[in-house]
């Protein structure tokens, strides 16, 4: 019988696999292994982003986007709209 393996511990997965919904993330994962690719922590509330084929945690993702804006105030990353002051900060 044919199982997937799973692309993290590349062992097989019996039961609990977990793939994308929105067909961004190929292959699959077990329920414990899906996590952030870079910390491997687990997704609060199923957010993650896929970058790179691979599912990154907010923080991570912004980081391998180069989107980290917001790390030298107040270290949360910043999703949709920024403001840039005249001075380029
Ligand atoms: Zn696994
Ligand atoms: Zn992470």
């Amino acid at each position: 019988m044919y199982l997937p393996k799973c692309r993290r511990c590349n062992l097989p997965i019996e039961k609990q696999a977990v793939s994308s919904f929105d067909g961004q993330l190929k292959g699959k994962y077990h329920k414990d292994c899906f996590n952030c690719h870079t910390c491997q922590k687990p997704f609060p509330d199923e957010g993650f982003y896929v970058f790179d084929g691979k599912p990154l945690c907010t923080y991570h993702y912004h980081e391998a986007n180069d989107s980290l804006r917001a790390a030298v105030s107040c270290g949360q990353p910043i999703e949709g709209p920024y403001a840039v002051t005249h001075a380029g900060k």
